[in-house]
């Protein structure tokens, strides 16, 4: 699948004459050569509050809407419902969509880095998206927040039609921890430090 094919989900949601969300098609959104590839966690205060995350692979942003958020605590299983490929330059939006528009509501990026792929089978890598295809991906995030490894399993859906469900769990590495997840309505943003209500105010810092 081509990366325009890949997003004509994403745009077909949008009216990119109402909203401020990216189109993705400018310079921001072409993968840069031989760097690391990016992740963001941005959380939302849509119909229901949600933490959106997003991992590059394949010229987009894989997306999964996980309501409960990361937590660090590897006892912790976080429900992720796959949601459509992002372009790159989502990585960078915060700002309100407009009411009325989907996803009508606040969005900070609280968390942005870069991640290394660490699926692998009998000691062999497995390719990124070839892991994401076959349902069961492990990485270790080099966040500003989260760091250490990670897993997402697919545990519902794939064929069929039905709709598919995954888990988002911490490895039990040096960087697990008791915390959990942050308050998302006291969370700030990784870009600039506001919060969820600072930005649907409007405020600029
Ligand atoms: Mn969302």
């Amino acid at each position: 699948m081509t990366r325009k094919e890949a997003l004509a989900e994403y745009r077909r949601r949008r009216d990119f004459a109402k909203t401020t969300e990216p189109k993705g098609a400018g310079a921001a959104d072409v993968p840069k050569e031989g760097g690391r590839p990016s992740f963001v966690v941005q959380i939302h205060d849509a119909t229901a509050l949600h933490f959106d995350f997003r991992l590059e692979a394949d010229g987009v942003l894989k997306s999964w809407a996980v309501p409960k958020g990361p937590s660090t605590d590897p006892h912790d299983k976080r429900l992720a419902m796959p949601t459509e490929d992002h372009p790159l330059e989502y990585r960078e939006f915060e700002g309100a969509i407009a009411e009325g528009e989907y996803g009508a509501g606040t969005v900070i990026v609280w968390d942005e880095g870069t991640y290394s792929n660490l699926s692998a089978r009998h000691g062999t890598e497995i390719p990124f998206a070839k892991a994401l295809a076959d349902g069961h991906a492990s990485f270790w995030l080099d966040g500003r927040k989260l760091v250490g490894g990670w897993s997402l399993t697919r545990f519902r859906g794939g064929e069929g039609g039905e709709r598919e469900a995954w888990l988002l769990v911490k490895h039990a590495d040096e960087h697990a921890s008791t915390r959990g997840t942050p308050d998302p309505r006291r969370a700030r943003s990784a870009r600039t430090g506001r919060t969820l209500r600072q930005i649907a105010a409007g405020r600029m810092s």
